[in-house]
């Protein structure tokens, strides 16, 4: 890339920065340095570089999306991460926001049901230098069990309910950010809270669109 292009991409990630992400209420300073540092275009499929900054989900390979930058913000400031969490997240696509979040927690897992996509996420995290993320190739719906529980989890498709085993996986104080909805592209954000005693509660944050969670409890292939 021209240093020109360089300097024009550092242009549009200070003005969407400024605009989509404090200018729509996202404060946590840590999301805020996240979302700086980390370069969205080195996740985009080759050509969508200069497309980065824009206000919107993009598509990568095998017909699936990276996030728009403001609900990848807004969910992993909805996790209220301290920097010291153990956090799962489930679709990983292009490694973009494991990488986010990343910079936010102490160590983040990642599952991705689509081999390509796991692959070349994988490959991309390591590259680029982001060692506190372990990516695996698997139905997310059944979580990563071997470094269960989580003090947050996050998932990246939509769901037709929160999976049982997602909820099994949360530690007592942790939080699961979750889009879940009645169809598969449409869905409430939900974020759920496991209490200190263990109780589970609640609450629904926003109207947001994914694609579908698809597995052994999301929706069918
Ligand atoms: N977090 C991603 C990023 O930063 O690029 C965006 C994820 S994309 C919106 C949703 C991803 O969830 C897709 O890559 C899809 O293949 C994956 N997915 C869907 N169902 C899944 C499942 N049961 N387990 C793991 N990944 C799943």
């Amino acid at each position: 890339m021209s240093s020109n292009a360089k300097r024009e991409l550092e242009a549009r990630k200070e003005q969407m920065l400024s605009l989509h992400l404090v200018g729509r209420g996202i404060r946590d300073a840590a999301v805020l340095r996240a979302m700086r540092e980390v370069p969205r275009e080195s996740f985009l499929p080759a050509g969508l570089e200069l497309l980065a900054y824009e206000d919107g989900p993009l598509p990568i390979q095998e017909g699936q999306t990276i996030s728009q930058p403001y609900i990848v913000a807004y969910m992993i400031e909805a996790l209220e991460l301290q920097g010291t969490e153990k956090v799962l997240e489930i679709g990983t696509g292009s490694g973009y926001a494991a990488a986010v979040l990343s910079l936010c927690a102490a160590q983040v897992f990642t599952v991705e049901r689509l081999p390509s996509l796991a692959h070349l996420a994988a490959e991309r995290l390591r590259e680029l230098g982001y060692s506190n993320v372990a990516v695996r190739l698997g139905d997310g719906t059944l979580g990563w069990q071997e470094h269960a529980p989580y003090d947050a989890i996050v998932v990246t498709a939509g769901a037709p309910g929160v999976p049982e085993e997602l909820e099994l996986q949360l530690a007592p104080g942790g939080r699961l950010v979750i889009p879940v909805g009645p169809t598969p592209h449409l869905q409430d954000l939900v974020r759920v809270r496991r209490d200190k005693e263990g109780a589970l509660h609640r609450e629904a944050l926003c109207g947001v669109r994914f694609v579908p969670l698809i597995g052994a409890q999301g929706w069918e292939d």
